[in-house]
């Protein structure tokens, strides 16, 4: 473990190399963990030189990658470099709701005041600094949709909560989530193919992490299942609570897409869902095609 500054947000943070995989791994409380290379193009500052873009994108990316996936973050395609080579600019618009969402999912009831520490969470809604982040605050509190309890303390008002609800129907943090029940040994399926999928098609992905029981219904699934507004289910393996969970989503009235690995022309359903129409997959590639497709194709309106 050593002191080390930030190659994001310039900040001395705690660092640990990994020689054997050749990444280091930053714990930055502003930017979020991340594992990079060693990089040896830093410029006098300290920051990573030839990036193309303003450093605080990379810092949003990647503390948005913490918050949305609970770990730190690490590029799945090592080929392409350790860090993104496109990032997307948010909106004047998006960067507003980013910051009422991120202070909504703070707090629980409109009197439970949300605690603010601009200092670290400055990035999350993309913006270029501490100063900016106060201004997007700033123009919620004038909108009377968030009330200052005391300088770090935040109430979202009646009106917030109902900006909150327009935003997000399905009460997704920061973007539409799409549940993906999946036996825990398609893991591999699912980071090689279905997150990408979902990803790229604007979409953010859920899934119940390895530490959950498999075949167990805890109330966080059926939580995470509410809030989503769609529910992917890989059928292949024939696990229980795969099918507990679309049937639980349907009766909900959100739409389930329906994936069952296929070598043939009959694939082999552990139950019968066939009266449904499946996406047959063969390989990761294939999969990651066609989910991505299906969705757009279904979902025009959300863009990547
Ligand atoms: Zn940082």
């Amino acid at each position: 473990m050593e002191s080390m500054q930030c190659p994001l947000c310039l900040a001395q943070v705690q660092t640990e190399s990994k020689p054997s995989v050749g990444l280091r791994r930053h714990m930055c409380p502003t930017c979020g963990s991340f594992e990079v290379e060693d990089f040896d193009d830093f410029d006098e500052s300290g920051a990573l030189s030839n990036l193309g873009y303003p450093r605080y994108l990379l810092s949003h990316y990647v503390r948005d990658w913490n918050e949305r996936h609970g770990k730190a973050y690490a590029h799945a395609d090592r080929d392409n470099g350790a860090l993104p080579s496109k990032l997307r600019t948010l909106s004047v618009t998006e960067k507003l709701q980013r910051t009422l969402m991120w202070i909504a999912d703070k707090t629980s009831t409109f009197y439970d005041p949300a605690k603010l520490n601009r200092r670290r969470d400055w990035p999350v809604a993309q913006a270029r600094d501490v100063a900016e982040f106060d201004r997007f605050i700033q123009y919620w509190v004038d909108e009377e949709a968030l009330k200052y309890l005391s300088d770090d303390d935040v109430i979202v008002t009646g009106k917030g909560w109902r900006l909150v609800d327009e935003v997000r129907p399905g009460g997704t943090k920061g973007g539409r989530q799409a549940f993906v029940a999946i036996p825990a040994a398609c893991a591999e399926d699912y980071e090689r193919a279905i997150r990408p999928a979902v990803t790229n098609a604007g979409w953010i992905p859920y899934r119940v992490e390895n530490d959950v029981v498999e075949d167990k219904i805890c109330d966080q699934i059926v939580a995470e299942i509410r809030r989503s507004d769609l529910l992917i289910a890989e059928c292949t393996g024939g696990r229980h609570n795969v099918f507990y969970e679309a049937g639980f989503a349907a009766g909900l009235g959100i739409p389930v897409i329906w994936l069952a690995k296929s070598n043939s022309e009959e694939p082999d359903l552990p139950f019968d869902t066939r009266q449904y129409q499946h996406l047959l997959w063969s390989d990761h590639a294939d999969l990651r095609t066609q989910l991505r497709q299906h969705i757009q194709a279904r979902y025009p309106d959300v863009k990547e």
